[in-house]
């Protein structure tokens, strides 16, 4: 069943996935903190990305570069003169909207969606990074930018990580980290905010090849959310038009999903081509280019450029993981989570508090918290602890009984079928990982 934005909303404040910021103040323009599952989760989709970006390949290398940065980088790369929205002010209430997001209405004009009023401003371009000091004086030369994407550092690293991890076209540079735009109109919970965290990659390749790697990243991608257990039917690939192209890019596709409101963008895969490290080499006198010794031939790499929201697909995976069923004639509510995904990946519960049966769960414990994320938990039924479970996407849990005590047998539980295993405690952290690894 397909949840609202305010399911997913209520979902994570109560179990401690996201909370509004500030909220014992009334809240905060459109902030928010991750909770305890929530920084688990979140970390859990960063992985994900980085293991299969990263890890699993050999022609990726890393990078976290600074979140605050010198004007030149945002000046050579366009970010000042380009990085805008078409902003619209309403005359009546005085709220602002981003033009391209007002639609007309029945009556074929454009209303403000706040008061209904037509009186709205001519739209004009609002730049959306956020600007601050550098030291402590506000004074001309001092200011910084706090990123707007995380791409950039890549680009005025080039050479850096070229020389010293000795990689050569077709090679890529992976970064996770936080991003910043005022935007206009942030909204649909962590779907659009102000702060926010990207996983961009940044693959430079022979200038020929550009349009074959647009092709395998865009594939790539797609089935990353796929493996990564999203149904398909809730993706799709869009290429843009021509108009709908940033300033950077010769080419675009996104990767959408089916939020409760429609479809929106959870990443965008752009051929950049030669732009970036072309205008990087002039603004800084630096030649950011490639020198291929055994033809003795020299070329500025095209990129292609995967560039993904971490909090925002977060939230995608939330919502195609929601989920109800019955179990005995009762209904529960459960989160279909891949297991790499999932906050927790088991937890264990003692059967009941009695003093004898603590040692063995905490034995269990041992044994796996080394390997996994365990939540522990002994209060309540068991059977209310299990729906627990599911409802955060728990995919097994670990349950020791009075039997344990005899058998030295513990019960595995699976969050999809409900089917219980009795399996013994020696051949458990076996059984844990291969359950696990699918
Ligand atoms: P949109 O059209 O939704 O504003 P964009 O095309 O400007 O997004 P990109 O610059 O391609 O976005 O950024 C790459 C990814 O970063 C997006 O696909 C999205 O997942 C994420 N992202 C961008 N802006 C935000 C934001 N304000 N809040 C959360 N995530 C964001």
């Amino acid at each position: 069943a397909a949840p609202d934005l305010e399911d997913i909303v209520r979902l994570c404040k109560q179990r401690g996935f996201v909370f509004p910021s500030a909220e014992i103040y009334g809240g905060f323009r459109s902030t928010y903190d991750y909770g305890p599952l929530g920084v688990l989760m979140l970390r859990n989709v960063k992985q994900a990305w980085w293991r299969s970006m990263v890890q699993l390949r050999h022609d990726v290398v890393g990078l976290d570069a600074a979140v605050l940065s010198s004007p030149r980088i945002w000046e050579a790369s366009g970010h000042l003169a380009n990085f805008t929205d078409p902003l619209v002010d309403c005359r009546n209430c005085k709220e602002r909207w981003r033009a391209d997001h007002l639609e007309p209405g029945d009556d074929g004009v454009v209303h403000c969606p706040n008061c209904g009023s037509t009186d709205l401003t001519e739209a004009r371009a609002f730049n959306m990074m956020f600007k601050t000091h550098v030291g402590p004086v506000e004074e001309e030369g001092s200011e910084a930018y706090l990123r707007p994407e995380t791409a950039q550092g890549h680009f005025v690293n080039f050479l850096n990580v070229l020389q010293s991890s000795r990689k050569r076209p077709p090679f890529g540079i992976a970064q996770i980290g936080k991003s910043f735009r005022n935007e206009i109109t942030p909204g649909n919970f962590v779907f659009r905010t102000r702060e926010f965290e990207q996983m961009e990659l940044e693959f430079f390749v022979p200038p020929a090849e550009a349009d074959r790697w647009f092709e395998y990243w865009c594939h790539e991608r797609l089935e990353w959310y796929v493996d990564l257990g999203i149904p398909r039917d809730l993706l799709r690939l869009r290429h843009h038009d021509k108009e709908e192209l940033s300033h950077y890019s010769s080419g675009t596709a996104d990767v959408e999903f089916r939020f409760p409101w429609g479809w929106g963008e959870l990443e965008g895969i752009a051929n950049r081509s030669d732009y970036d490290l072309r205008a990087h080499s002039e603004a800084s006198g630096t030649r950011l280019e490639y020198f291929e010794q055994a033809s003795g031939e020299r070329y500025t790499p095209w990129v292609i450029e995967p560039a993904a929201g971490a909090t925002r697909t977060m939230m995608a995976f939330l919502i195609a993981a929601w989920d109800s069923d019955e179990v005995g004639g009762e209904s529960r509510s459960l989160l279909r989570l891949h297991p790499r995904i999932a906050p927790y990946q088991v937890a264990v519960l003692p059967l009941s508090r009695k003093e004898t049966l603590v040692p063995v769960a905490h034995e269990v414990l041992g044994l796996l918290q080394p390997l996994v994320m365990c939540d522990y938990d002994e209060t309540q039924s068991i059977g209310r602890r299990y729906r627990r479970q599911d409802e955060i996407g728990t995919p097994l849990c670990v349950t020791v009984d009075f039997d344990s005590l005899e058998d030295r047998g513990v019960t595995i539980r699976d969050r999809d079928t409900t089917e219980q295993v009795r399996v013994p405690i020696d051949a458990l952290v076996t059984e844990i990982t291969s359950r696990l690894a699918r």
